[in-house]
């Protein structure tokens, strides 16, 4: 019996490999891949492990998407769910509102920094970075200078895949084959400190990276730049954690000049670095919005949002357009079941899922660390229960670095084998595990993840590339 269920899974999995080779596109497909291109199939998870379709049980290494923060199949959750459908399934956001999303704003506002008292939710993240820049363009249209408008974005960024977000980002591809509202968006290095640079060197970075701000103001004019955007940490860009004092250096000078600091909390708020949102207590900032989403439902409902500074719509208010319309709202904005959802996660990361973060930060940067003595890890790079380990075979010709290219997706075919799955990234793998992770299971992952490493090692040593 147990033999037949193994081949009717494997039945189901082939069946449904022939249909998402016909019907499904996903995300990010390559031209030759499209149609070619089957991803791993899952049909159920459980707690910080999802299970393929031959069955075998991974642990969850990026918690989905960096979203999937309190573990799969978690019942309180799925009651809020079920519950929240059978109490109040929907609600128009034009000409009503629901008691969740009155709830969820104000619970939002007494996390957020100063006086980031105002939120406006979305459907993702995409939607909460495309809103409040809309949200700059139509502040900077009331106040009278409809032509400071321009974006600024660094190297390595990832914003969202909407028009005006995706135009933000900077890593390798992203504006390749895809137009980008190039004219709206201004660009400055990636904050990216070298391996291994102490406390003066970061020092040094952080001051040349503020003067490339302020020359870039002096070139083009603080009267036509209308926001800076900045992820924390830049986290699809390869977990790349700014200079110390950056982001402080950078919002003094965003301060200077009238110019929106837009924080993408995509993914470091809602716990990724022990906090709700981490601009102010990890970084010391206030921004003028914070955008948030992924961890917000724990990965259970599509929800995102910004949070708006109450000085910005004060001076809306001020403006003597009374008659200015903010258009923008989305059928599903405030949607009652996410915010039911954000409530109860809310509820579980004050009940301790932020202080478990905070605390198992130090052993997860060092058991990480400790792939520093892999040839081919060239760095480790960790905060909350983010990390990245980037990979380079040290040679430098052209074939070498095409191998490096793929080296992510080969060390994470080697981890899946062996019961792991991690976000390859180009050369990079990146763990961000559900906070529901234990000391145990993060000894395991490492433990994997080394494995994986060395397996890449033995591959590229018999092809004669180590
Ligand atoms: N901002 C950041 C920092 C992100 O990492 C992402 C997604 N990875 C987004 C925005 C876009 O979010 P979504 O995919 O939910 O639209």
């Amino acid at each position: 019996r147990q033999q037949l269920a193994e081949w009717d899974q494997a039945g189901r999995e082939q069946a449904a490999i022939r249909a998402a080779e016909q019907h499904l596109m996903q995300p990010w497909p390559a031209a030759e891949d499209i149609g070619a291109e089957a991803r791993m199939y899952l049909e159920q998870a459980e707690g910080i492990m999802v299970e393929d379709g031959a069955g075998n049980r991974l642990i969850d290494g990026p918690a989905g998407m960096w979203c999937v923060n309190l573990g799969h199949r978690h019942e309180g959750i799925a009651r809020v769910l079920y519950n929240q459908a059978m109490e109040l399934s929907y609600c128009s956001p034009w000409y009503t509102m629901s008691k969740q999303a009155v709830e969820l704003s104000q619970r939002l506002a007494a996390h957020a920094p100063g006086d980031l008292n105002h939120v406006f939710f979305t459907t993702g993240g995409s939607s909460a970075v495309e809103t409040a820049l809309r949200f700059m363009q139509f502040y900077n249209n009331v106040l009278g200078r409809p032509e400071k408008k321009r974006i600024v974005t660094r190297g390595g960024a990832y914003h969202g895949s909407t028009y005006l977000s995706a135009s933000m980002n900077a890593r390798p591809r992203d504006g390749d084959w895809m137009d980008q509202a190039r004219d709206l968006v201004l660009h400055l290095s990636e904050p990216k400190p070298a391996p291994g640079l102490d406390a003066a060197g970061q020092r040094a970075l952080t001051a040349r990276l503020a003067q490339e701000f302020r020359d870039l103001i002096a070139r083009e004019g603080a009267a036509s730049i209308g926001a800076f955007v900045a992820e924390p940490v830049q986290a699809s860009g390869g977990v790349v954690i700014a200079p110390e004092g950056y982001l402080r250096e950078m919002r003094q000078i965003c301060a200077e000049h009238d110019i929106l600091y837009i924080s993408d909390e995509v993914v470091t708020a809602f716990g990724r670095l022990g906090h709700v949102f981490a601009s102010e207590a990890v970084f010391g900032i206030q921004p003028d919005m914070i955008t948030f989403a992924k961890g917000v439902t724990a990965g259970y409902f599509p929800l995102g949002g910004v949070m708006i500074s109450e000085r910005l719509l004060e001076r809306i208010r001020q403006s003597n357009h009374p008659e200015a319309c903010f258009a923008h709202g989305l059928t599903y904005t405030s949607h009652p079941i996410g915010c039911a959802v954000a409530l109860k996660v809310l509820d579980l990361l004050e009940a301790g899922d932020l202080e478990r973060v905070r605390r198992l930060e130090p052993l997860f940067r060092a058991r990480l660390e400790s792939l520093r003595d892999l040839p081919i890890v060239k760095e480790v790079r960790s905060i909350g229960l983010m990390a990245c380990v980037e990979l380079a075979t040290g040679k430098s010709d052209a074939a070498s670095l095409a191998i490096e290219q793929k080296m992510g997706k080969r060390v994470d075919l080697h981890c899946q084998k062996l019961g792991l799955l991690v976000r390859p990234l180009i050369n990079m793998c990146v763990i961000s595990p559900p906070f529901i992770i234990d000391e145990a299971v993060i000894e395991r992952m490492v433990a994997i993840l080394r494995e994986g490493i060395l397996a890449t090692i033995a591959d590229l040593q018999a092809e004669g590339e180590l």
